[in-house]
């Protein structure tokens, strides 16, 4: 075991040197933001990392709690001038100390759940009709609050109802378009599988009145990345593997996700968990190649209908998500979707692509420092006066919504492609 850890961090010795310490990440980290300690930042964990390759520090429980206080939010990574790769270095950390450690007992239970598709979604599927026993219904928004203390989840915590029906339940495998032109794989990702259904629906109403056909595959599972993230790289590969295959089944045109995170599992994550696979890494490649975040595939590989939008009277502000924004770099083309709606008003808020403290699981661990980081996105969105949030993550709609309804704000969250698709609706009417 110790051989292992070592070799994992030995492969990122040289990455780790190119840290010459100047401190630029401070400025951007929002961990550091909020907590002021050296460990936070990633020159922090990069030197805590160097004291593990010198021989100086046993990889211990501090060790673990440090590499874990960390959003991925990839700010550090956009900052650096030596192009060091903190994010990713972070990660092998995490790596290493699994290696070493194990992972946390809770998130061994959860990671042993997902790894079953089968029992994972017969317990979503549970949990979306028991889920008013347990949960109370928020007024006015797709939000809700436990009625009881639950173990992990911090007993304020605003989140949002899990679907009576799961989003691939609700459709056929093939949803056709009155005239097609192509055809393309929706990854549905967990968040709008089980959760955010009305983001998926928009997403195969757009595709629809863009003479798109729609394939949701029906054995698709998570894209990996909470495991990815958590350092267990081994879970990963298995689910990239199972969805690689799941995907090859089907002839497709091109892949959509709704997600940046989703979408950078495919064209990022997979391709590297097979360096030392040539075959598989071929195979994760060729679906990279195809694979687009729904705005980036509307605006510029299916250059989508505007002749058939309809009115939609709102003022909008956005937040980039942070694996969308630094990430898979699509910024402009939500934003060229909600400017192409008649009636819109879009009202840019301060420093739209600062994290939402959302971070995957980190929420769930940290989540009142995860609140504190919220804050500073609520009162930008505020500061704006837009009625509504437009994002691209299903994760950052409900962090952000919990901070809108803790703050006291009126403001909606919905994905960008919500948006879209009202205005397709508004055309029919
Ligand atoms: S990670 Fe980059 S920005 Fe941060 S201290 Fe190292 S060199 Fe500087
Ligand atoms: S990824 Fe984000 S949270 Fe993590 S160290 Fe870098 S800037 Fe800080």
């Amino acid at each position: 075991m110790a051989m292992e850890y070592k070799k994992l961090l030995a492969d990122v010795e040289d990455a780790v040197a190119n840290c010459m310490k100047c401190g630029n990440c401070q400025e951007v980290c929002p961990i550091y933001k909020e907590v002021r300690i050296e460990p936070a930042v990633a020159r922090g964990k990069i030197a805590l990392m160097e004291a593990v390759l010198n021989g100086g520090l046993d990889i211990t429980a501090g060790f673990d709690k440090k590499m874990a206080l960390c959003v991925s939010c990839k700010a550090c990574t956009a900052k650096c001038p030596c192009g060091v790769k903190a994010d990713e270095l972070i990660i092998r950390g995490r790596q290493a100390a699994v290696a070493v450690r194990g992972l946390h007992p809770v998130k061994k239970a959860v990671f042993s759940l997902l790894k079953n598709r089968g029992l994972f979604d017969f317990s979503l599927r549970l949990a979306g009709m028991f889920g008013p026993l347990t949960f109370k219904k928020l007024p006015g928004r797709l939000a809700q609050i436990s009625r009881f203390p639950m173990p992990g989840l911090d007993r304020k915590r605003i989140t949002a109802p899990f679907a009576a029906t799961p989003l691939r339940g609700q459709y056929p495998e093939t949803v056709k378009a009155a005239q097609s032109k192509l055809r393309v794989g929706f990854f549905t990702g967990c968040t709008i599988n089980y959760i955010y259904t009305d983001i998926g629906q928009s997403v195969i109403n757009v595709l629809k009145a863009n003479d798109i056909d729609v394939v949701l595959p029906k054995l698709q599972h998570c894209c990996g990345t909470p495991v990815y993230v958590n350092g267990d790289v081994e879970l990963a590969k298995i689910f990239a593997k199972h969805n690689i295959e799941t995907f090859e089944n089907y002839k497709l045109d091109y892949i959509v996700a709704a997600c940046g995170s989703c979408t950078e599992a495919w064209k990022t994550e997979y391709p590297g968990l097979f360096l030392d696979d040539p075959a598989m890494k071929q195979r994760a490649d060729a679906l990279a190649a195809k694979t687009y975040e729904i705005s980036q595939f509307l605006v510029d590989i299916a250059k989508f209908r505007r002749d058939g939008l309809g009115e939609v009277k709102v003022s909008v502000t956005m937040h980039d998500p942070c694996h969308m924004a630094r990430g898979i770099k699509v910024t402009s083309q939500p934003r060229e979707l909600l400017k192409a709606i008649p009636g819109v008003e879009f009202i840019e808020m301060k420093d739209p692509s600062r994290c939402c403290g959302a971070g995957g699981s980190f929420s769930l661990a940290h989540y009142d420092l995860a609140r504190q980081i919220n804050d500073r996105k609520i009162a930008d969105i505020a500061s704006t006066g837009a009625s509504i949030v437009a994002t691209g993550c299903g994760l950052c709609r409900m962090h952000i919504t919990d901070g809108l309804i803790q703050n006291d704000k009126p403001q909606e969250v919905l994905h960008t492609i919500q948006l879209l698709d009202k205005a397709y609706q508004a055309r029919n009417k």
